[in-house]
């Protein structure tokens, strides 16, 4: 396969977009989607002829009463790609099927016990996959995989903590990918999750937080419409942000880090505490990436996400009441518990479907 050039990446990303506008659902014209999309009518015919020829959108009839040619409508083919997404926790695999739109075609969720050694871990995955790789119609693209970080996305490799870790520094991708002979993109659970939430409500997310409150705490970041993933490919590890110098142990090595006291704070029972720290975890978010929008989501977050939301807006109204112009939305995800293995899915599909590989990472089979 040749290399990917600057130019394809363009294509791609082009291919992407009109692919974005396809999945909301109604059949669009030409000049609708040149519109939108601020290209010419003659790029668009471009365009939907190269998803055509893929089998990725169809004809969907004419309109137009009256003198002249009618209007030809053009709508996304959901069976025609697919892909599976797979949550891991320390305890827990959440699976998915989706379709190119992004509808769940099948889930499913398995206890895996705790923390296996790697060969195992693998095999579970594998197993995973296998028992949903005939599920649906289409192509199915690949496995994505989202866990909690440090993960690098780009390497594919799991990185760790200096706690006795069975997982440090598995190249899980490669690991998979060879196993199970298809393509497999592995990112960090928030990230996975801000591109599922991303998928759940287009272009809404376009400078956004999405703040993940599973085992851990931690953030995905959309800045000008671009996911955010930083030199190490950290960006947004809020957990390990301090809020009580001095605090609880982490095992990241500081003390005080959000995630270990917002834990803390719960396992004393104490959840308005815990609401607290993380609406601080928020605005001190807000403060340094001009965010409008925060999604919250995840587990944990979902079992307290009333008294959670109210703490957030509250600690917002008091830390922006000098900036009145400053509005800031927080939304919880659309998605349930669905979110981070419908956002790995996604992740197959876009970087499948045209956008610019270093968005997600390359996968280890071109
Ligand atoms: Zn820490």
């Amino acid at each position: 396969m040749r290399p990917t050039t600057p130019l394809d990446r363009v294509a791609g990303a082009h291919d992407a977009a009109v692919l974005a506008v396809a999945r909301r659902g109604d059949p669009v014209s030409r000049a609708a989607l040149a519109q939108e999309l601020q290209v010419t009518p003659q790029a668009i015919s471009k365009i939907l002829g190269r998803l055509m020829e893929r089998g990725l959108v169809e004809e969907a009839g004419t309109v137009g009463a009256g003198p002249g040619k009618p209007t030809t409508l053009y709508r996304i083919v959901p069976g025609s790609r697919r892909a599976i997404g797979l949550h891991l926790t320390r305890s827990r695999l959440h699976s998915v099927v989706v379709d190119l739109t992004g509808e769940i075609l099948e889930r499913r969720e398995i206890e895996t016990g705790g923390l296996q050694p790697v060969p195992d871990l693998i095999a579970t995955l594998a197993a995973q996959t296998r028992s949903l790789v005939d599920v649906g119609p289409g192509t199915l693209l690949g496995v994505g995989v989202g866990m909690p970080g440090p993960v690098d996305g780009e390497e594919g490799v799991y990185r760790g903590t200096s706690d006795p870790d069975p997982w440090r520094g598995a190249p899980i991708r490669r690991l998979l990918a060879a196993e199970l002979d298809l393509p497999v993109l592995l990112d960090h659970d928030s990230r996975a999750a801000l591109v599922g939430e991303a998928w759940s409500q287009p272009g809404l997310l376009r400078n956004a937080a999405l703040v993940l409150v599973e085992d851990g705490l931690g953030a995905a970041l959309c800045i000008e419409d671009r996911i955010v993933r930083g030199a190490h490919s950290h960006a947004g590890e809020v957990g390990h942000t301090v809020v009580r110098l001095g605090g609880e142990q982490c095992p990241c090595g500081r003390r005080g880090c959000a995630q270990v006291e917002y834990r803390a704070a719960l396992e004393r029972g104490d959840e308005e505490l815990g609401a607290q720290i993380l609406a601080e975890v928020v605005v001190n978010l807000v403060r340094l990436v001009d965010v409008d929008r925060v999604v919250l989501g995840g587990r944990t977050v979902y079992e307290q996400h009333a008294r959670s939301m109210d703490a957030i807006r509250d600690a917002l109204t008091e830390g922006l009441r000098d900036e009145p112009w400053v509005h800031v939305e927080v939304m919880l995800s659309t998605r349930g518990t669905d979110l981070i293995a419908v956002g790995a899915a996604c992740e197959v599909l876009e970087h499948k479907n045209g956008l610019p590989q270093l968005l997600f990472g390359a996968d280890d089979r071109g």
